[in-house]
């Protein structure tokens, strides 16, 4: 019986048998517990411990389902995490950690942490490039400093030469996927170097009158909309990735309200697995699995999160 509400989720992730059963699948796709350092499925499990351990002889034999995931290090408790993953994977606006510290008793701090690594196992693996119809677009997110407090939005705006607002990118495939992230500058060079990476040459690129897109006719099909004038002309307009950005704003400034710049693009990254998962059969239930399936292999400290030891955030 696979949970379908967040009500039915929270009642099936209580039981830590399913919990276990949940996360072995999703991180061992065929089942089959294997041992992270060699690879041998000759384990045995230690269930007075929660854990195996492998019966090759080599260092560190013992592991857990947490051995080298995101989850790696964290007290917490399979059920708090996993009901994390679904509401964050389901949520359209996103949800704060102050939101996650009410819902799951843990505190804002922990819930915080526990969420930027959640957004890591959601952040995009190259899925190749978009084609046909894409529409591309730039954003400027921010004016942020003014939720700081007086003397840190001196310092930041000291800090980053006057500059409060963050140039975002993206990229849509008319019902396709999105790719978003966090550009240097809106320059020609910059903007094109992206749009090649990630869009197939030949496709049809729409994009609004800025000079940064000019030549890029020698490459691709490239109709652009004058915003001045109109908003749409037949087929040539920006809406699409446009939605993606209001989607984005609201979830920025109704659920998180203080993101630093310096964390901006695992917003996106969020933001952009929900549109990217938007149409997934199994609905909620398949949207915390594609996240629950990616979770090998990350690890972020919370040092590596803050850029120092101590920082915390608000949201
Ligand atoms: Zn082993």
């Amino acid at each position: 019986m696979k949970p379908r509400t967040l009500q039915e989720a929270v009642v099936y992730f209580a039981d830590p048998a399913n919990c276990r059963q949940y996360a072995i699948e999703h991180r061992w796709p065929d089942g089959v517990v294997k041992c992270p350092r060699c690879g041998s499925a000759n384990v045995a499990f230690q269930e007075k411990y929660n854990r195996w351990q492998c019966n090759n002889r080599h260092d560190r034999r013992q592991f857990t389902v947490k051995t080298g995931t995101v989850f790696e290090d964290s007290p917490l408790g399979l059920d708090k995490w996993l009901t994390a993953m679904w509401m964050i994977a389901n949520c359209k606006n996103g949800i704060s950690s102050w939101e996650i510290h009410r819902a799951l008793k843990i505190t804002q701090k922990t819930a915080w942490f526990l969420l930027h690594r959640i957004r890591l196992a959601m952040q995009p693996d190259n899925g190749g490039k978009l084609s046909g119809e894409v529409e591309v677009d730039e954003s400027m997110i921010g004016g942020l400093s003014r939720f700081m407090h007086k003397d840190k939005r001196e310092r930041v705006i000291t800090g980053t030469g006057g500059k409060d607002k963050t140039t975002a990118m993206g990229m849509v495939e008319r019902g396709g996927s999105v790719r978003a992230f966090v550009v240097e500058n809106r320059s020609r060079k910059e903007l094109q170097q992206k749009i090649r990476e990630y869009i197939k040459a030949g496709s049809a690129i729409f994009s609004d009158e800025l000079a940064s897109y000019d030549g890029l006719d020698i490459d691709y099909r490239h109709a652009v909309i004058n915003h001045a004038v109109q908003y749409v002309n037949g087929n040539v307009h920006t809406n699409t990735i446009e939605n993606f950005w209001s989607l984005l704003k609201r979830g920025l400034k109704g659920t998180y309200v203080s993101v630093e710049p310096f964390h901006l693009f695992r917003y996106i990254d969020e933001q952009a697995f929900r549109y990217n998962n938007r149409k997934v059969d199994g609905g909620d239930w398949e949207r915390c699995s594609q996240v629950a399936s990616r979770v090998l292999g990350k690890r972020l400290t919370y040092a590596e999160l803050t850029g120092k030891v101590g920082e915390t955030s608000n949201n």
